[in-house]
């Protein structure tokens, strides 16, 4: 899983022009793996469809590889379906917890309690599940092992009335949290209850808690929450197991909201503030595109490849003083021929091994040529040969080397036109 992607990307290396072939290839691999993470087909084609249209339609930044800029379009938009920018605020705030039964819920009001506790504020926990038995039994422990107060009425059946017993009585907490029930499946007595508690509370956060196992039925229950009381915000839980929570992503699209917090574990302390770097790297079960992108950035630096002298449609002994030119300004040949797009087409050895000294010898040789020949250089024939070696100060060998240098990079870049349409040659040069 993921390798598929992994090639994908390496495709796209060393290309310098937009390949939509490679784009495509690159988006069908990315739909498979966001598919087999549970990611909703609807979100998968819309992100589809974005990362397409603007690789192909916007213009890598100057200095920017085509693969950097394709990646970095990938990660934005990955980005984008984790939703909104969650912020958790440190104050006074009232967090009531929704998700049906076994999403989490208790575990990580308690988790929570813990986090706010941490962060030196007073914490008060309200049971308001009212459906399970034992439930405040199980909050109660969770509470008291951090000490922090817990109130329920076991027995009681009506949620609202107990929630509204427990503010009073936690009145000196900043944080109130408050968790509700569940049930196994969407019903209007649960919607109704959370309609209630919420009105009640006039709660600052509606957070929405789902299992990362949940595959596509974390839409609908979305959808049902977010309607009945605007969910902002979404906790993954259990994501110290296999899934990889793309299920939970369709959560966050219909709500408009974001992944406020992970749960990583069964213990108190496993809740981890969202991280959509380490989300994603999960998402597609490879390693940070991020930080891949950054590392690309520093490789490239700012320089800047002149692909006008290395692509004209014509290539003259001119074009070749031009890009030895150019060439030195951008290092080491072998460096910039990985820049291109070489994807089938062999480099000759010969191509790399010229030194920064030969170049400047080739283009002093160079120098004794008329414009005729610079032009023309199959018309440099052995009387030729003769007197630019000796206007030059170098031997007819070096002369001949020269030309078969240039023939070799002619060659070369041939072969990168004779792609045909693979390569657009038009956006390369812009
Ligand atoms: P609720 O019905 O929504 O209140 O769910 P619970 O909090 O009772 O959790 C249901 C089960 O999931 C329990 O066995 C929890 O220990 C477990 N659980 C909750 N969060 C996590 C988590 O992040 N990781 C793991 N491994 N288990 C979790
Ligand atoms: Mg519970």
């Amino acid at each position: 899983l993921g390798t598929g992607l992994k090639d994908a990307m390496k495709k796209l290396a060393g290309k310098t022009v937009i390949d939509k072939a490679a784009v495509d290839e690159l988006v069908k691999d990315l739909q498979r793996v966001l598919l087999q993470s549970d990611v909703n087909v609807k979100l998968v084609m819309g992100l589809s469809k974005a990362i397409k249209s603007r690789a192909l339609e916007e213009e890598p930044p100057k200095g920017m590889s085509v693969r950097e800029h394709v990646l970095r379009i990938v990660y934005q938009e990955l980005v984008n379906l984790m939703g909104k920018d969650v912020t958790v605020t440190l104050g006074p705030q009232t967090i009531l917890m929704a998700g049906l039964q076994g999403s989490g819920k208790t575990t990580t009001t308690g988790k929570l309690a813990r986090f706010f506790q941490r962060k030196g504020l007073r914490v008060g926990v309200i049971c308001a599940d009212v459906f399970r038995p034992g439930a405040y039994d199980q909050l109660k422990t969770l509470c008291n092992k951090i000490n922090v107060p817990c109130y329920g009425e076991p027995g009681e059946t009506d949620a609202v009335k107990i929630v509204q017993n427990g503010i009073p009585e936690l009145k000196n907490s900043e944080v109130l949290l408050i968790d509700t029930q569940g049930r196994h499946a969407l019903e209007n007595e649960l919607i109704d209850e959370i309609i209630a508690l919420n009105e009640l509370t006039k709660a600052t956060h509606r957070w929405l808690v789902i299992d990362a196992a949940l595959g596509q039925q974390a839409r609908e229950q979305a959808a049902r929450f977010h309607e009945a009381i605007n969910i902002d915000g979404v906790i993954i839980t259990k994501m110290d197991g296999t899934a990889k929570g793309g299920g939970a992503l369709s959560a966050v699209a219909e709500t408009g909201s974001g992944i406020v917090f992970i749960g990583s574990g069964e213990t108190i302390e496993d809740l981890e503030r969202f991280d959509p770097d380490s989300f994603i790297s999960r998402l597609l079960g490879m390693g940070d595109l991020h930080s891949l992108i950054e590392r690309a950035e520093e490789a490239i630096g700012d320089q800047e490849i002149d692909v006008n002298a290395m692509m004209k449609g014509k290539f003259t002994l001119r074009d070749m003083y031009k890009q030895l030119e150019s060439l030195k300004k951008m290092g080491p040949l072998k460096q910039v021929m990985s820049m291109l797009p070489l994807g089938g087409v062999e480099i000759p050895q010969d191509a790399y091994d010229v030194t920064g000294k030969k170049m400047e010898r080739y283009k002093i040789i160079m120098d004794s040529m008329t414009s005729e020949e610079l032009d023309n250089p199959s018309m440099i024939s052995g009387s030729r040969v003769q007197r630019i070696s000796l206007g030059a100060g170098a031997t007819p060998e070096e002369v001949r080397e020269l030309l078969k240098y240039y023939k070799t990079m002619q060659r070369t870049l041939k072969g990168f036109r004779g792609m045909g349409g693979k390569f657009n040659m038009q956006r390369m040069m812009k």
